[in-house]
């Protein structure tokens, strides 16, 4: 999984690490915490063989969830910043960790053309991300209800349940897209509308350059959520994804972005962006016992949480400091990947004998049914889920992880309108194909679903 060059670096960068601290030569601990070896190898003997029970993430046959390891780059990073364990709720806690926040901030608000002077940091995830932007929310429209689609993340309703605002949802067109001047004009408007940018379920990009002009008009504030599809704003301008809705970014209020989705970093790093730096105003802070080095804002006075990972921003700058956000190279050539297997599935799907795609996919997540004789939702729901079982059980070289998701009857008639409802939802096959390596295994993977198909008829 980590290529021995990296592990190597890493035990040569531990001893260098611990120079750097005089006065500590001895490495030793105190009594207290002493662990004899025969302990802890038999300790570590139980946690090997716990964590080997995993599915393997990693391998281009996990084509499921939204699961990857991080980049070994990231991985070396994060292994060596937390032998220190930076804190970078203040300077003071982690005086180079968290001006490496600063950093990654200020690339990730020139990459979403946000201005210079915008507000942002990492957080510890796209959840938390989201409740601090709706939170803001609330403060400017303390009156007004936040809008969210059919298709935006379930979280949504739990965290504005938590901060006391009412929810409404935007009326899909025929596309199943969101429109809010379909909205129920007899309500009171919302105050904030949520645009996702990469929907979890189907990938969808929600149509944010239809909705800026009506948000300006309104007096509404836009959240985008692009916790899983932000980094595609990469390939904006390649002819690959549509463009219209990323260009339309620099005119969100706020943005959140995960760096632990698609920007190669292991969990525990989200992000928020807000264009406007005067919400700073809402961080009433006055800690008596931190801050002592620095006159500037600390990152601890602009984010609803204290304590962060400090190895989080050391992560994502190294990361960033190779893979840059770049349309060409760097992240983005990973992300074109990406995009490549998705459309290259989508093809072979098409011409399949044995299955259908539901929608040409918009980023990277496929969604695909089974032909069954039988023509209901019934009928295809338990044939995707002994696929998807048959999946996990198979033997190494038919091999496969897939996930499944449940269409709503309205979506299942838009998309696969041969089916008979004969339950409320169908359920599908759902593949992210987030990783690189997918686009070469595209073939195999026609194989191994054509082979599933087989042994489940
Ligand atoms: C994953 C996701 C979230 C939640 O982010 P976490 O980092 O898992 O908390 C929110 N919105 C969207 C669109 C997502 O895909």
């Amino acid at each position: 999984m980590i290529p021995d060059t990296y592990s190597k670096h890493l035990q040569q960068l531990l001893v260098r690490l611990g120079e750097a601290f005089p006065g500590d030569e001895s490495g030793s601990m105190h009594s207290s915490l002493h662990i004899s070896n025969d302990e802890l190898e038999s300790v570590l003997e139980q946690l090997n063989g716990r964590l080997s029970q995993h599915y393997p993430f990693h391998q281009p046959w996990y084509a499921g969830q939204m699961l990857k390891p991080p980049h070994p780059a990231a991985w070396l990073a994060y292994t060596l910043a937390m032998t220190i364990n930076p804190n970078n709720h203040a300077f003071d806690g982690g005086p180079e960790s968290s001006m490496m926040e600063k950093e990654v901030i200020n690339q990730l608000k020139a990459f979403a053309g946000f201005p210079e002077n915008a507000l942002g940091h990492l957080t510890s995830s796209g959840t938390i991300a989201n409740l601090e932007a709706l939170w803001i929310a609330r403060e400017i429209h303390p009156d007004r209800a936040v809008a969210v689609s059919s298709q935006s993340h379930y979280t949504h309703h739990r965290m504005c349940r938590l901060l006391q605002i009412p929810v409404v949802e935007v009326p899909g067109d025929e596309n199943g897209l969101p429109d809010p001047a379909l909205l129920d004009h007899s309500q009171p408007l919302p105050g904030t509308i949520v645009v996702t940018l990469g929907t979890t379920g189907l990938g969808r990009v929600e149509p944010l350059h239809r909705i800026t002009d009506w948000a300006r008009d309104h007096q509404v504030r836009i959240h985008v959520d692009a916790a899983y599809g932000g980094f595609y704003h990469l390939l904006r301008d390649t002819g690959t994804i549509d463009a219209d809705p990323w260009r339309a970014l620099p005119d969100a209020d706020s943005l959140v972005i995960d760096p632990h989705k698609h920007g190669l970093q292991p969990y525990g790093c989200g992000s928020v962006l807000f264009r406007d730096p005067s919400v700073g105003r809402f961080y009433q802070h006055d800690s008596p016992y931190t801050y002592f080095s620095s006159e500037d804002l600390h990152l601890g006075e602009i984010s609803l949480e204290c304590s962060r990972a400090g190895a989080s921003a050391v992560a994502l700058w190294m990361t960033l400091q190779l893979l840059p956000l770049k349309p060409g190279h760097g992240l983005g050539e990973v992300l074109q990947c990406c995009r490549k297997a998705a459309l290259h599935l989508y093809d072979r799907l098409q011409q399949s004998e044995r299955f259908h795609p539901v929608m040409e996919p918009e980023l990277d997540i496929v969604t695909y049914v089974p032909v069954t004789e039988k023509t209901t939702f019934s009928g295809v729901s338990s044939r995707s889920a002994a696929i998807l079982k048959a999946g996990m059980e198979a033997g190494l070289p038919d091999r496969l992880y897939l996930s499944t998701l449940a269409l709503t009857e309205e979506e299942a008639h838009r998309w696969l309108p041969d089916l008979e409802a004969d339950q409320s939802s169908v359920t599908v096959l759902r593949s992210v194909l987030m990783k690189p390596e997918h686009l070469d295994f595209v073939p195999e993977m026609m194989r191994r679903l054509e082979k599933l198909y087989e042994m489940t008829g």
